[in-house]
């Protein structure tokens, strides 16, 4: 006579198996052969960097309209594909950009396409690309009012606002370097993995996302964010604050988005209150698929 299942075999063995037969076909359909990766000169003129550029220069219009920079400040830039970065240039204006300014460079930053020479706070952005798989797109500029926090070197206070929460979070404050050296650069990387956002003390913000609108999306819910506490404390009334279990929804919600926030780390009692989270027979096959696919962008 068969013995009877576990009540938890019966559940996930199946799944599992099903999940590993979708993911082996998904791996298998994602395999780029290496001698496809473009020459510079190919990923340069291809489609995808001409959608790219056009989003640079609409978001950098979008920076300079918001007085979010200023003189020839701040600075963009966008993965594209597994090896090349596009990014602006220095001295220009990013309410001027023109297709024919935006730089190609590898991920050791060295221009391989394009007549401008690429700004020193490139390095910034490399490093965030390097220290975090995730970050497709940066913006580092000069908002007034979270600049205003980081000549501080403090982030403003949290729990006020709701898509503030959700979107940002704890913003980390990175200390004070010479803007442009390998210093300044390597200021973010205790920050990168947990942290979208993170101000620069006594310069401004950078931000990183999935594109480069979303990550200018950052710098304004940031900016409007700082404007309001401010605003909020020249009342002279006190703060509310959103209840604590309701800003754990959104940290649930959060989590699902598969956006970061440091209290999510530090708060695994936050899986109890969930709704069903991933089969761990799941989760680590998902990891296993990222670090291939990880592997596979490398080669
Ligand atoms: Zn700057």
């Amino acid at each position: 006579m068969e013995q009877a299942k576990h009540p938890l075999e019966r559940e996930t063995a199946p799944i599992s198996e099903q999940v590993k037969e979708v993911v082996e076909a998904v791996v298998e359909a994602l395999k780029v052969p290496t001698h496809e990766v473009p020459t510079p000169s190919a990923a340069a003129n291809s489609f995808e960097a001409e959608n790219l550029r056009a989003e640079m220069i609409r978001v950098g219009r979008k920076l300079w309209q918001r007085q979010y920079v200023d003189g020839n400040g701040g600075n963009i830039s966008v993965r594209l594909g597994s090896k090349y970065v596009l990014c602006t240039p220095t001295m220009l204006s990013k309410g001027d950009l023109e297709p024919a300014d935006i730089c190609l460079s590898d991920l050791d930053g060295n221009i391989l396409a394009g007549d401008r020479l690429r700004t020193s706070e490139f390095q910034l952005h490399l490093e965030i690309y390097r220290a975090n798989s995730r970050a497709k797109a940066v913006v580092h500029c000069h908002p007034p009012y979270a600049t205003a926090f980081a000549i501080t070197g403090s982030a403003p206070p949290v729990g006020y606002v709701s898509e503030y929460e959700f979107f940002i979070g704890p913003v980390a404050v990175a200390p004070y370097e010479t803007p442009g050296t390998k210093a300044f650069a390597e200021t973010i990387l205790p920050f990168v993995e947990n942290h979208n956002t993170i101000l620069l003390s006594n310069h401004g913000v950078v931000c990183w996302s999935d594109t480069v609108t979303h990550a200018e999306w950052l710098v304004e819910i940031l900016d409007t964010y700082c404007k309001t506490i401010l605003i909020a404390e020249q009342t002279g009334r006190q703060l509310k604050k959103i209840p604590d279990e309701k800003l754990n929804e959104l940290l649930i919600a959060k989590r699902r988005m598969g956006l970061p926030d440091e209290r999510l780390a530090g708060m695994p009692e936050l899986v109890a209150g969930a709704p069903p989270e991933l089969n761990p027979d799941l989760d680590v096959l998902v990891k296993t698929v990222l670090a291939k696919l990880d592997a596979t962008k490398l080669s």
